[in-house]
C-alpha cells in the first residue's frame, strides 16, 4: 500500500507556511514504512530538533482506480480517519531552500501516525465534517472540509491521473492551519465530529 499525502490544502495553512495556495493540488508520497498504529508511542527522531505535528483526515481507498472521473470518486473510498503527518520542519526548510525533495523532513520512519476509521456514511456529507487534535488536552489544530481548497473527490480525481489508486491505499488530505512542535512527553489525541479516533504519545 501506499501513502498519498496532499500539501497546502487549507488556505490558511498556506499563509501560515509563508506559501502560496495553490491552483492544483500539491501531493507528496509516504513509505509503508512511516505508518505508526494502534496508539503506539512515537520516538522522536534525532535528525530533526522541530518536529511538527500536522492532522490530517485520511481516506482509506476502496477499490482499485485510474484515471477516476470526479463525479464517481465519491464510491473510491467508504471510511475516513485521522492521522497526523509529521515534517521534520527544520529539514523540510533547507530542502524547499535547495530545491530537494521533501523525503527526508516527511517520508521517515513513524511519520504518518493512524488512528481509527468510522464509516463515511456515518456523516450526511464528508465535506461538512470538524476535526479537531488537542496536545495535553488543550486545542492546537481545529479544522473543517468545508474550508479544503480541494475536496476529496477532486483529489481522488487529481491524483488518480498520476497514480493507479489501490484498495487499502490512504490519503492524508492536508491540515488546517495551528502546526506546531512536539515534545516527547506530549500526548496527541484528534477528534473527528467529537469522536476520539487518535491518541498516542510522544517519548
Ligand atoms: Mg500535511
Amino acid at each position: 500500500m501506499k501513502i498519498i499525502c496532499i500539501g497546502r490544502n487549507y488556505a490558511e495553512h498556506a499563509r501560515e507556511m509563508k506559501s502560496d495556495v495553490p491552483a492544483e493540488p500539491v501531493y507528496f508520497m509516504k513509505p509503508d514504512t512511516a505508518l505508526l498504529k494502534d496508539g503506539e508511542p512515537f520516538y522522536y527522531p534525532g535528525f530533526t530538533k522541530d518536529l511538527h505535528h500536522e492532522i490530517e483526515i485520511v481516506l482509506k481507498i476502496s477499490k482499485a482506480g485510474k484515471h477516476i472521473d470526479q463525479k464517481f470518486a465519491h464510491k473510491y473510498y467508504d471510511e475516513i480517519g485521522l492521522g497526523i503527518d509529521f515534517t521534520a520542519r527544520d529539514i523540510q526548510q533547507v530542502c524547499k531552500q535547495k530545491g530537494l525533495p521533501w523525503e527526508k523532513a516527511k517520508a521517515f520512519d513513524h511519520s504518518a501516525p493512524l488512528g481509527s476509521f468510522v464509516k463515511k456514511d456515518k456523516f450526511a456529507d464528508p465535506n461538512q465534517v470538524g476535526f479537531e487534535l488537542k496536545i495535553n488536552g488543550k486545542t492546537r489544530q481545529k479544522g473543517h472540509t468545508k474550508d479544503l481548497l480541494f475536496s476529496f473527490d477532486q483529489v481522488i480525481a487529481y491524483v488518480s491521473q498520476f497514480v493507479t489508486l489501490k484498495t487499502g491505499d490512504l490519503i492524508y488530505t492536508g491540515t488546517p492551519e495551528g502546526v506546531g512542535p512536539v515534545q516527547p512527553g506530549d500526548v496527541l489525541e484528534g477528534f473527528l465530529e467529537g469522536e476520539k479516533l487518535l491518541s498516542f504519545s510522544i517519548k
